[in-house]
């Protein structure tokens, strides 16, 4: 089994050629050559196969605007007078939505408007290492972590016997502040140890999974999406080789362009690997989220155009765990995210031109947590100093009499329930509303 991550690299740029090739549309689902098409399921994490209707997005039910994916955006003018600074790159339309903003966007309009405005192409949500961070989808590495741990472990015990040492003579010499500082370290080295200790476990558990997985067998006979839990080792141990892109890959007729955090190949076949950095990624039911059902199908799309290649499913692992769920893309999900993202275009641009303003989403808890919502202090001087300079705050007053604002709030004026904001008092909570 190969277990290295960077195992080739393609700029997309040189698969140019293949763009005329592609034919518009789904592609049927052929199984590769050499590789059988089974209903049996042998993922190591799952025994059955489970079959789960679509559900619809829990988004703001619009009518259709009849703006079709192709239409790119209108020009607009920059705002030359309004010095917001939520607002002040709103005057440039991009040519290429990322599959990222499209995300924000089927979980909530105004999140992706934000998401497109500033920018954010990344898909990638984990900020980067952390001290607690453990490696997980590269064997080599784990190994490497595994041995540090043990030294570690040592130097541990160590201490351990020098400050039970320190204790022996303290005890021996009536030395009460000897005995004491010996306790101490010895009570430090032991939190210490003990972190490592469960460091090592998390580790030895993640090399087992490594060594030891079932072959990935997915049923790709489906009519509705299906959802399985799979193991990051299985698909290796299927033949699928990781890979990454070097730059986005951009649909040759959709304003569509991103870069999975993985992809894995196999023969003719591509799939897609988004890494989130939540670590829930679905209902219960395992069925994902909006607005990773969008993102599997946006880059599946996107892989399926550079032609000749076969993207059935995609994959999305949670943070700092390599075991995740599998999504069959069916035309119908196909087709919703071409839809969504013409809606997408319509609504930045009805925004830009203050024509229109995103709603809040229609399931309220989603503000809840959204960092977009996060009530921010804000002082009287300040706010002063912000709506002389032309800034437009949008401010609630909390129990405790401070002013609050949020990021969402200032762009789309009006205060959305953050569980912060309801517990200050600044907005009635979801349920007060829905009285
Ligand atoms: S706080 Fe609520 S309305 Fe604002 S972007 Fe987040 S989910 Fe959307």
């Amino acid at each position: 089994m190969n277990s290295k991550v960077f195992e080739y690299q393609i700029d997309s740029r040189e698969l140019e050629p293949y763009y005329s090739q592609y034919v518009r549309g789904r592609k049927s689902r052929e199984p590769v050559s050499g590789e059988e098409v089974t209903t049996e399921l042998a993922a190591e994490t799952s025994p059955t196969i489970e079959e789960v209707p679509l559900t619809e997005s829990d988004g703001p039910i619009e009518p259709e605007t009849g703006l079709t994916a192709q239409t790119p955006p209108t020009e607009v003018e920059p705002e030359t007078e309004n010095n917001n600074d939520a607002k002040a790159d709103t005057g440039r339309v991009r040519e290429f939505v990322s599959v990222h903003d499209l995300g924000q966007f089927a979980f909530c309009r105004r999140a992706g408007v934000r998401a497109f405005e500033k920018d954010e192409r990344e898909d990638e949500e984990d900020n980067g290492p952390r001290l607690t961070y453990l490696p997980n989808f590269d064997r080599d590495r784990i190994q490497a972590e595994l041995s540090k741990q043990l030294r570690l472990l040592g130097m541990a015990m160590l201490y351990a016997a020098v400050a039970v040492a320190i204790m022996y003579v303290g005890i021996k010499q009536t030395d009460f502040l000897l005995f004491m500082a010996g306790f101490g370290i010895l009570v430090l080295d032991l939190m210490w140890g003990g972190e490592v200790f469960w460091r090592l476990v998390i580790l030895i558990n993640r090399r087992h999974q490594a060594d030891s997985p079932k072959p990935l067998k997915i049923d790709l006979l489906s009519t509705a999406p299906k959802y399985q839990r799979v193991n990051w080792w299985s698909a290796l141990a299927a033949g699928y080789e990781p890979g990454t892109y070097q730059s986005p890959v951009r649909h040759p007729e959709w304003p569509l362009e991103g870069c999975p955090w993985r992809v894995l190949k196999h023969g003719s076949r591509r799939i897609p690997v988004i890494h989130s950095g939540a670590k829930n990624i679905a209902h219960g039911n395992g069925v994902l989220h909006d607005k990773h059902q969008c993102r599997v199908a946006a880059y599946c799309a996107l892989l399926e155009s550079m032609g000749n290649y076969d993207s059935p499913f995609g994959i999305v692992f949670p943070a700092d765990s390599a075991k995740g769920i599998a999504m069959i893309v069916t035309p119908d999900l196909h087709e919703k995210v071409r839809k969504m993202l013409g809606d997408f275009l319509k609504t930045v641009e009805l925004s830009e031109n203050q024509l229109a303003e995103p709603k809040q989403p229609d399931d309220r808890s989603r503000c809840r947590g959204c960092s977009l919502g996060e009530p921010i202090e804000i002082s009287k001087q300040e706010y002063k100093r912000e709506t002389r300079n032309g800034v437009s705050v949008k401010v609630a007053q909390a129990r405790n009499g401070k002013l609050y604002h949020c990021e969402c709030g200032d762009r789309f004026g009006t205060i959305p329930p953050h569980a912060k904001s309801c517990r200050l008092g600044l907005v009635a909570s979801v349920e007060e509303m829905s009285v």
